[in-house]
């Protein structure tokens, strides 16, 4: 059977995934969902002019019932009279997806959790945590720079039974160049303490810090847990040079006899980095989601570009959907269209027997994420 065949009806691990927006969306709410920007589109143009916007046309408008590319307009229309419920339940079925791994460090009141989520789409729901989340959760609740560590400690044990895995968003607040060691008692107190006088004195516990986000995730390592890493592009709070992957090495070294899986989220533009870095460690996986999204046809590139050096068994599909259903099943299709090109070509072309290709797309649609987090197990 053609892999494209084996993909197409291949229920996929969603291996990180964020809630839906549970509210009725007018256009802008729906062109906000499209892009990684806070910023609407500039005057005279609109997200749906993008890969993402096409491939929302091409893949979601049927599952509403209208033809393939129907304009935006009318797939809003349509959108509307169905209610986001409807539109998210159909949106989400068509995804077929068998386990969701849900981030829950962003929340809100119209955001979908991971059991609503998970009901949604027919779906297993499963809980990431994530930890700089958890320390302002401590830091807002009232803690000390000398309970901080056991404070966290804690919280996150608590927070943390029954997820399948923790992940930090380092890239985001101090960048990805951590040191290859874990921090001692005295520096995490000394910098707990600047911290929370500073979240003290803004009204709010936003992490930055490295060295108390370095404590964090070794404090995630602690649970024997998957630690997820974002790494490449993301919204612009991001600071794209420092969440190259590839800055991680003398970390991803440290870490290693912890014996713990590592997986870097996202990855694009430097999927090449993780590709390398998840062939030299052997606890080192890289992801393909967000970039999926928005790279829409030339997903088959991309995705090409991820198998120039990741081990088969260390590539993950996710989707990186958040509040739009789109994105779910947008993310699906264009995975299970772009890598069944890619595999049939290398059918084509004699680089690997039909059976190799039906094994390397199991492998990177599902399988891979249930080893990694043992999802058997639960
Ligand atoms: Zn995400």
């Amino acid at each position: 059977m053609p892999a494209s065949d084996v993909l197409a009806g291949l229920p996929l691990v969603d291996h990180h995934c964020h809630g839906v927006l549970l509210t009725e969306l007018d256009r802008a709410g729906v062109e906000r969902g499209l892009t990684e920007s806070d910023a609407p589109a500039p005057p005279g143009t609109t997200m749906f002019d993008t890969p993402v916007g096409l491939a929302v046309r091409r893949w979601c408008a049927p599952v509403l019932g209208l033809e393939p590319h129907a304009d935006a307009a009318a797939y809003l229309a349509v959108r509307a009279r169905l209610g986001t419920a409807e539109s998210t339940r159909r949106l989400l079925r068509a995804a077929l997806l068998s386990d969701v791994l849900v981030d829950t460090g962003l929340r809100g009141p119209d955001l979908s959790s991971p059991a609503e989520l998970a009901e949604a789409a027919g779906a297993r729901g499963h809980v990431v945590v994530r930890l700089e989340s958890v320390a302002e959760d401590v830091a807002r609740a009232g803690t000390t720079a000398a309970s901080f560590a056991d404070d966290f400690g804690e919280r996150l044990r608590r927070a943390s039974a029954g997820a399948v895995a923790v992940k930090s968003i380092a890239a985001y607040r101090c960048g990805l160049d951590l040191p290859g060691h874990r921090p001692h008692d005295s520096e995490v107190r000394r910098a707990a303490a600047a911290w929370l006088v500073e979240g003290e004195q803004e009204g709010r516990w936003r992490l930055r810090d490295a060295l108390v986000v370095r404590h964090c995730v070794w404090a995630g390592l602690d649970l024997g847990l998957p630690l997820q890493i974002h790494t490449g592009f993301g919204d612009r709070d991001v600071r794209l040079h420092r969440s190259d992957p590839a800055l991680l090495a003398d970390f991803l070294a440290a870490v290693e006899p912890a014996g713990v899986p590592v997986v870097l989220l996202h990855c694009h533009p430097y999927h090449r980095q993780a590709a390398w870095l998840a062939q030299v460690f052997p606890h080192v996986h890289a992801d393909v989601g967000l970039a999926l999204n928005h790279v829409g046809a030339g997903a088959p590139g991309y995705l090409a570009e991820c198998l120039e050096l990741t081990p088969f068994a260390k590539l993950l599909f996710s989707t990186d959907a958040f509040g739009l259903p789109e994105l779910f099943c947008t993310g699906a299709a264009l995975f299970r269209e772009a890598f069944g090109r890619v595999l049939d070509s290398w059918i084509a072309h004699g680089a690997c027997s039909t059976a190799d290709a039906e094994r390397i797309a199991r492998l990177v649609g599902a399988a891979n994420a249930r080893r990694v987090y043992r999802l058997e197990s639960r």
